[in-house]
């Protein structure tokens, strides 16, 4: 059957403000409703929600507005004939500054001077040795999809010597050189900044921990900007007080929000931001523009882009 509805599920809220976001499907032509936990789905309605409910497998679509729908049950939605599509293809900009913001910052020390502001301090001697440019020093960004290439993309074009950790050998613009992901360890050794861009799955959980620690260069920086449980929190913590590496960017934890008694906040050379990577005043309209798209495509009978279940 066709969609008669739109529901968007007051999880999104969570993310972006509802309303404008409803307000971007004005081109729609079905009612767009703002629902919560005790609306009753059929497979005349598509939902756009930021958490998964039980309740979505009654519907006809269910997108999720965020790129990692590692938090809903695909195997459900097949079994249920209830399509899922994600949000993935547009963080590209979004999260690839904010990873290039990580890696000016560390390597130029504006952390650390802002640290030193909120106390009007001028911070006359930092150590000669301690900054460095992010040109010509090597990053490995571990995945390249929309976030690792966009990343990788804008990295480049600051000069930096880009390798990438990927299952596929097609090359990827401003990427000199491919490991497979059983080479990781050989990919991360010489890097100056390792970017984790994977989804978070059985496969990658855990995929930087002890080890990959030890593997990397003692100044070198890991920053995180996919989903938390990727890196050992445990680990890194261990790794950052022993000066097994120098630092991180992290904008995604274990535990979000990250609690306050984590060590992660006190480390003068890790950066934590809120999980807000893709965070920008024109996300909605970003996530619409997907939502429309793919409900012009269930409409018309074709194949959903970002459909993962
Ligand atoms: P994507 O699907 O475009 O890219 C993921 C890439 O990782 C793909 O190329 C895939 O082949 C590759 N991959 C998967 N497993 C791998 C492995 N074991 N080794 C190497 N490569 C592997 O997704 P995306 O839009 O780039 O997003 C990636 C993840 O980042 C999301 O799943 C989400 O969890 C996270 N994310 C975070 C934010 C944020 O606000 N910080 C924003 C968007 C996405």
């Amino acid at each position: 059957p066709q969609l008669e509805r739109l529901c968007i599920h007051e999880t999104v809220d969570e993310k972006i403000p509802i309303e404008a976001f409803a307000d971007a499907f004005a081109e729609l032509n079905v009612p767009v409703e703002i629902v919560g936990d005790d609306e009753t789905f059929d497979r005349t309605d598509a939902v756009a929600s930021f958490r998964p409910r039980e309740a979505f497998l009654d519907a006809g679509w269910t997108h999720c507005i965020r790129a990692g729908y590692d938090e809903f049950d695909t195997e459900a939605h097949t079994e249920a004939g209830v399509p899922l599509t994600n949000s993935t293809g547009i963080h590209d900009t979004t999260v690839g500054e904010l990873a290039i913001g990580y890696m000016v910052s560390l390597a130029r020390m504006l952390h650390i001077y802002r640290d030193h502001q909120n106390d009007n301090d001028w911070l006359a001697e930092p150590p000669y040795e301690r900054p460095f440019t992010v040109e010509n020093e090597r990053l490995c960004v571990v995945g390249l999809g929309t976030l690792g290439q966009g990343i990788a993309e804008r990295a480049d074009a600051l000069g930096m010597d880009v390798v990438g950790v990927r299952r596929s050998d097609d090359p990827v613009p401003g990427v000199s050189e491919l490991y497979h992901p059983d080479d990781l360890h050989e990919a991360i050794a010489d890097a100056r900044f390792v970017a984790v861009a994977v989804p978070h799955t059985p496969e990658t959980e855990g995929m930087f921990s002890t080890e990959e620690f030890e593997t990397m260069r003692d100044d070198a920086y890991i920053l995180n900007v996919a989903r938390g449980p990727i890196v050992d929190e445990d680990a890194l913590i261990d790794a950052l007080d022993a000066g097994t590496i120098a630092g991180a960017g992290l904008d995604v934890f274990e535990t979000e929000p990250l609690p306050e008694d984590s060590p992660l906040w006190d480390f003068e050379e890790v950066i934590v931001s809120p999980h807000r990577g893709s965070a920008t005043n024109r996300y909605h309209l970003d996530i619409a523009d997907l939502v429309a798209e793919i409900f012009h495509q269930y409409q018309a009978d074709e194949e959903l882009r970002n459909r993962v279940a």
